[in-house]
């Protein structure tokens, strides 16, 4: 684990005048699912990995933790996909703070939206709220270039969009929040090229709304299991590592991320996860 105080340090000046507005626990990808390990995906040890990252959260606080798609792995039918679900999800809301769920690919692959949702009692898979003056947006990638939602094993996991009244309603809650500090919450990611295979495929459309904003302060993604990093006009976007990937505790990853009111974000990895502070 790395220490967190390292991180308040930019420069050699402490944050200590810097108030820290909100505190908040990032995890992604667990896969969780009663299946024996396949490549590199041990799906049964997500539920261990979690155990660590609880006891971490609990010290930290956070007022909310974010699960970033894909808590669960397929199952060949909707029962045993909703026990692998409901098996996580007991575990996962036993940690500190609100839960926030990112609809993944693999989340809804034999489950539709409403059942996985339902379960983890949260009424829509895109949505806004703020806290403490920052705006936080969830959004959902997981429907077809025609717009079909992805369900019951419809779905080509290199086909994500953001249909267009997602997009309206994106670009309206950009509009209408007077934060000037808001942060995204993905699964597919927002910061390839429409071209590439885990990139939601409308993203330069999302990138121009939320640059046309000026409000958007950093992305945070997961699906494509690996620490990566890109800044593109003024907005960060930060893929996080899976937990699922590797044996053991030493192959997890998870992070804490916080934001203070001189405008500072830091991300505090831990196990594989990389660590970022950016003024
Ligand atoms: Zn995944």
């Amino acid at each position: 684990m790395q220490g967190g105080s390292a991180l308040l340090l930019v420069g050699g000046n402490s944050f200590a005048e810097s108030k820290s507005l909100v505190r908040v626990g990032l995890v992604t990808d667990l896969h969780h699912a009663d299946k024996d390990p396949r490549g590199s995906r041990h799906y049964r040890e997500s539920l261990e990995k979690l155990d660590e990252a609880k006891k971490l959260f609990t010290e930290f606080d956070p007022d909310f933790v974010v699960e970033l798609g894909d808590l669960i792995d397929a199952a060949e039918t909707v029962e045993t996909e909703l026990g692998y679900l409901e098996t996580v999800h007991e575990k996962f809301v036993s940690l500190p703070g609100e839960k926030h769920y990112v609809l993944g690919n693999h989340c809804v692959d034999t489950l539709t939206k409403s059942e996985f949702l339902k379960v983890v009692r949260q009424e829509k898979s895109y949505y806004s709220f703020d806290k403490n003056g920052v705006h936080f947006v969830i959004l959902d990638s997981c429907f077809l270039s025609d717009g079909t939602p992805y369900r019951r094993k419809n779905f080509k996991w290199t086909d994500a969009n953001i249909p267009q009244a997602e997009l309206d309603w994106f670009k309206a809650d950009l509009d209408s929040t007077e934060s000037e500090q808001v942060i995204v919450f993905a699964h597919q990611r927002l910061d390839l090229e429409d071209s590439e295979s885990h990139t939601v495929k409308n993203a330069s459309k999302v990138r121009s709304i939320l640059e046309g904003s000026g409000k958007v302060r950093a992305v945070f993604q997961g699906h494509s299991h690996k620490n990566d990093h890109h800044e593109i006009n003024g907005t960060h976007y930060v893929t996080l590592v899976a937990m699922v990937e590797g044996s053991g505790a030493e192959n997890s990853g998870y992070s804490t991320l916080e934001v203070f009111s001189d405008g500072t974000i830091s991300i505090d990895g831990h196990r594989k996860q990389n660590g970022y502070t950016w003024k």
